[in-house]
């Protein structure tokens, strides 16, 4: 594919994202590549057993189209409206399309004409509506069940307790494909916290996968913490920053206060 013209980067574009954008995302995603290979290696894991899924939320459609030259074809958005705004001035690209932010039932039936997976499957009400669409689609969808493994109040997730139950309603919704289980850790430097929401979250699959065959894998570890996560034995790994720079706002999930 032809690389789009810098000639269209603004300045802030620029002071945002560099002068050479897909040449910047490629050596970032290799440098994560690298850890993610490293963090196995040191867990006695095999690299090809983590998979690696870009996060592209705040990165305008435009710059996207570098990350695409860059090689990145698996795009994944909090925001179901900004990734469909984002799809659809990008159809022309090849891209994999995966929803990780929590998900209003209104806005299913989006969700299920483009995403491939959806990471955030938090409550019966979403599964149900989603379940619907999808029947009427004709087509499955993967999903992962987020659970909350840190306790705090501003973070979507099943509560831990809750997870059984709604894993035996899962019968009801034969569209969805589960794959595993998802979570966001603990925001802290304290690492021995943040490494117990994994710990955490790995424990439950064990145990989810002893009555659901499909709950095997855990999508867990962001920039900030892949690499514990990993040790704890993620599958998925979901990261923006570190391979498209930091991000202007603060992330709403951590400060629900914030636009
Ligand atoms: C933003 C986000 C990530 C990635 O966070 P980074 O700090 O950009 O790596 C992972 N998971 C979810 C659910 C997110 O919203």
């Amino acid at each position: 594919m032809s690389e789009p013209a810098r000639t269209d980067l603004s300045p802030s574009d620029i002071a945002r994202f560099g002068a050479d954008p897909a040449a910047t995302f490629a050596a970032n995603l290799k440098a994560v590549q690298d850890r993610i290979a490293a963090a196995c290696h040191r867990s006695g894991r095999s690299p090809g057993g983590v998979r690696l899924l870009p996060v592209t939320k705040t990165v305008p459609a435009h710059i996207l189209r570098f990350a695409a030259a860059a090689g990145i074809s698996d795009f994944a958005e909090n925001k179901l409206q900004e990734a469909w705004g984002k799809h659809t001035e990008l159809s022309g690209l090849d891209i994999r399309w995966s929803i990780i932010g929590h998900l209003q039932t209104n806005k299913v039936k989006h969700l299920v004409r483009f995403a491939a997976e959806f990471h955030a499957l938090d409550s019966v009400r979403v599964a149900s509506a989603l379940n619907g669409r999808l029947a009427a689609e004709g087509r499955h969808l993967d999903v992962f069940i987020q659970v909350n493994t840190s306790g705090e109040a501003s973070k979507y997730g099943l509560h831990p307790d809750e997870l059984f139950g709604f894993i035996e309603r899962l019968p009801d919704f034969p569209w969805l494909k589960p794959q595993g289980l998802m979570t966001l850790a603990l925001f802290s430097a304290d690492t021995g916290r943040v490494r117990a929401c994994f710990h955490r979250l790995r424990a439950l699959r064990d145990r989810a996968a002893a009555v659901h065959p499909g709950l095997t894998r855990l999508s867990m570890g962001m920039s900030g913490d892949f690499e514990d996560a990993i040790a704890e034995g993620a599958d998925v790994v979901r990261v923006g920053q570190a391979i498209f720079g930091p991000r202007p706002v603060a992330d709403s999930f951590y400060w629900p206060g914030l636009p």
